[in-house]
C-alpha cells in the first residue's frame, strides 16, 4: 500500500503502569449526564433519552498542556471520566456493556461556551464549540484489571487550588453500560473507542496560567495547564 503522502499517526494513549499504548479509534461524549449540571445549563434533568457529540481522535492530548484556542471569551473545563473500549459491537446490552472496556481515565471536556451556546441557538452542529484541537486532555488508561469497574467514587476539578466540581460517578444519569449500550444502537463500536461520560456541575471559564486538578477517585490524576 502507498499512500500520496504519510498517513497522520493512530492517536494514543498512555497505559498507566505500561509501556504500551491504548490506540484510539473514536471519541464519543454524552451530554448533560448529571442532574445538577443539566440545571445549571438551564435544563430539566429528567431522564430524557441521552445524546451525544463526538471530538475527534485527535483532539486528545496527554502532555499536560491546554493551549487557549481561538475564537473564543468563554472556554470552559469539562472534568468527566473516561471509558476505553477493549471491543465493540452493535446492539450490546446492557448487562454486557461493562465487559467491553479496557479501562478507565480522567479526562477534560474542554468547551468554547461562547461558540457552542451560538450553534444551540441557532440549531447548527457543536464542534466549533466541542471538537478543536487539544479540547481533550487526557490522563493514562487505568485497566480493568487494576482498578476494577467505577461505578462510583468521587470526581472533581480544582482550578488554582480552588474546589470548582465536585461530583459522584454514581449520579449519572446514564450510568457506563447505559451509555455504551444506547451508543451500540446507534454506531458500531469499536476497540479503540473512548466516552466521555458528563460532567458534574460547577463548570466554568479557564484563563491563561490556570492549572487544572481533575481527580476520579481510583484514578491517577490530571493537571493540566491553560497555555
Ligand atoms: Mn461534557
Amino acid at each position: 500500500m502507498t499512500y500520496a503522502f504519510p498517513p497522520p499517526a493512530v492517536p494514543k494513549l498512555p497505559i498507566a503502569g505500561s509501556k504500551i499504548f491504548f490506540p484510539v479509534h473514536r471519541v464519543y461524549c454524552i451530554g448533560r449526564n448529571y442532574a445538577e449540571h443539566a440545571r445549571e445549563m438551564g435544563h430539566d434533568p429528567d431522564r430524557e433519552p441521552p445524546f451525544f457529540f463526538q471530538k475527534n481522535a485527535d483532539n486528545l492530548r496527554v502532555d499536560g498542556l491546554f493551549p487557549y484556542p481561538s475564537h473564543s471569551d468563554d472556554v470552559q473545563f469539562e472534568v468527566e471520566m473516561a471509558v476505553c473500549l477493549e471491543t465493540g459491537g452493535k446492539d450490546i446490552a446492557t448487562d454486557d456493556a461493562l465487559g467491553h472496556v479496557f479501562g478507565y481515565a480522567v479526562a477534560l471536556d474542554m468547551t468554547r461556551r461562547d461558540l457552542q451556546g451560538a450553534a444551540k441557538k441557532l440549531g447548527r452542529p457543536w464542534e466549533v464549540g466541542k471538537a478543536f484541537e487539544d479540547s481533550a486532555p487526557c490522563g493514562p488508561v487505568h485497566r480493568i484489571g487494576d482498578v476494577g469497574h467505577l461505578c462510583r467514587g468521587e470526581i472533581s476539578l480544582d482550578q488554582n487550588g480552588v474546589r470548582k466540581q465536585t461530583g459522584d460517578l454514581s449520579h449519572m444519569i446514564w450510568s457506563v453500560s447505559e451509555q455504551i449500550s444506547i451508543l451500540s444502537r446507534f454506531f458500531t463500536l469499536r476497540a479503540g473507542d473512548v466516552i466521555l461520560t458528563g460532567t458534574p456541575s460547577g463548570v466554568g471559564r479557564v484563563s491563561i496560567g490556570d492549572v487544572l486538578h481533575c481527580r476520579v477517585s481510583g484514578l491517577s490524576g490530571l493537571d493540566v495547564r491553560v497555555t
